[in-house]
């Protein structure tokens, strides 16, 4: 018989962390954020656990380099060729950036092409196998997805494998036979259609909390994909006990990000000489790489037995994502003195997580400048 749980599972605006006395910590400046990732396959990685989306839009050289620079960890999206990728490798070791922590993209299909890709990644531009590899897959419950990842995790002993998505703990263990990383998340992203489409997906709280229990029990890790709203969603996904964070839209209105600007002029209530002022926005485009618009650019276009389970947007511009990065790193450094945490690596220890009906003060917001 068909059962509804009775539990609510429970989403990023559904908590709070709730500040507390902990250990003596006088300034943002004293938390420690890199944190050393020793992983069940054996690699060792150190930096802070926050990830680009391997999307088309984010996954690009530009915003993996700001996050490698920056200590972080980057994914690259799955269509750039080989040469693109080594000239990119070529660029960062010239401006001394460590890509210890970027992570190569594949799907599922056409897995002998993608491992001979990242052999000649190995032998023409000197990346090695033990190099990182995310396999991407937007349904990882396909028995296909096991397969590959066996496979590539076969042909390379080595690497870091990041494998996902998956929506559930019941999955973890079975993944973590081949995978380092176990990327969860469906349908909470924001450029995401799936729960509309499929009605499927599960609240991103609960399912931190009950993969990183299974995960962690067998020396495996996560990594919390989507619905990163603002810093604070970062924060809360750390303290729940996610080892890493992935985010697209946070990272999409930047400069760096891959989408094109566009401007519209809107006119505003000030009169000047009789006439409206008009008023000047910026906009970068933001798509799913399930969407329609995505399908068409680099699968020649939707085919029949498919639904797109992805929106194309248009998001606000914000800027230079050195500003994004250091509200990351500011956000994660003062979460920590709230609770007393002295690293992230203690925010899961230190963190004493509330449920509330009301998260933020929004009154004011349709007048931000
Ligand atoms: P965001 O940080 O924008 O909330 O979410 C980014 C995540 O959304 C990605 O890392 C990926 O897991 C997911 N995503 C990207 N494109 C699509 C799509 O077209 N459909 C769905 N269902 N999820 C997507």
């Amino acid at each position: 018989m068909t059962q509804v749980l009775p539990e609510a599972y429970l989403d990023y605006s559904d908590i709070l962390i709730k500040p507390k006395i902990g250990i003596n910590l006088n300034s943002r400046k004293d938390v420690n954020l890199q944190r050393i990732f020793k992983f069940k396959h054996g690699q060792i990685r150190t930096g802070l656990g926050v990830f680009n989306a391997n999307m088309a839009t984010v996954g690009n050289f530009d915003v993996a380099k700001k996050l490698l620079a920056k200590g972080m960890f980057a994914t690259l999206h799955k269509h750039y060729s080989v040469e693109e990728i080594g000239r990119f490798l070529e660029q960062c070791r010239n401006e001394n950036i460590s890509f210890d922590n970027l992570f190569v993209t594949i799907g599922l299909k056409n897995t002998d092409e993608e491992i001979q890709k990242l052999k000649e990644m190995e032998s023409k531009y000197n990346w090695k196998s033990s190099r990182n590899i995310c396999i991407d897959a937007p349904n990882f419950y396909i028995p296909k997805a096991l397969n590959v990842l066996a496979k590539i995790r076969q042909e390379f002993p080595d690497s870091v494998i990041m494998a996902g998505n998956i929506a559930s703990g019941d999955i973890c263990l079975k993944l973590l036979d081949y995978a380092d990383i176990i990327k969860c998340g469906i349908g909470s992203g924001s450029a995401c259609l799936t729960r509309k489409q499929t009605g499927c997906g599960t609240p991103m709280v609960s399912l931190i909390l009950e993969c990183a229990d299974i995960a962690h029990s067998v020396n495996g890790h996560i990594c919390a994909d989507g619905g990163i709203v603002d810093v604070g969603d970062i924060c809360k996904a750390f303290c729940l006990n996610a080892d890493f964070v992935m985010a697209g839209g946070m990272f999409a209105g930047t400069d760096e990000a891959a989408g094109e600007r566009t401007e519209k002029h809107f006119e505003t209530n000030e009169i000047v000489d009789g006439k409206h002022v008009i008023q000047t926005k910026y906009f970068k485009q933001y798509y799913g790489m399930s969407s329609e618009y995505a399908n068409n650019k680099f699968a020649g276009g939707m085919c029949d037995y498919k639904t797109s389970e992805g929106r194309e947007l248009l998001i606000p511009y914000t800027g230079a994502l050195d500003k994004v990065l250091q509200d990351i790193t500011g956000g994660i450094a003062s979460c920590c003195t709230y609770i007393g945490a002295a690293s992230i690596k203690h925010m899961s220890k230190c963190a004493t997580i509330i449920q509330v009906n009301n998260q933020l003060n929004r009154i004011f917001e349709k007048y931000s400048v």
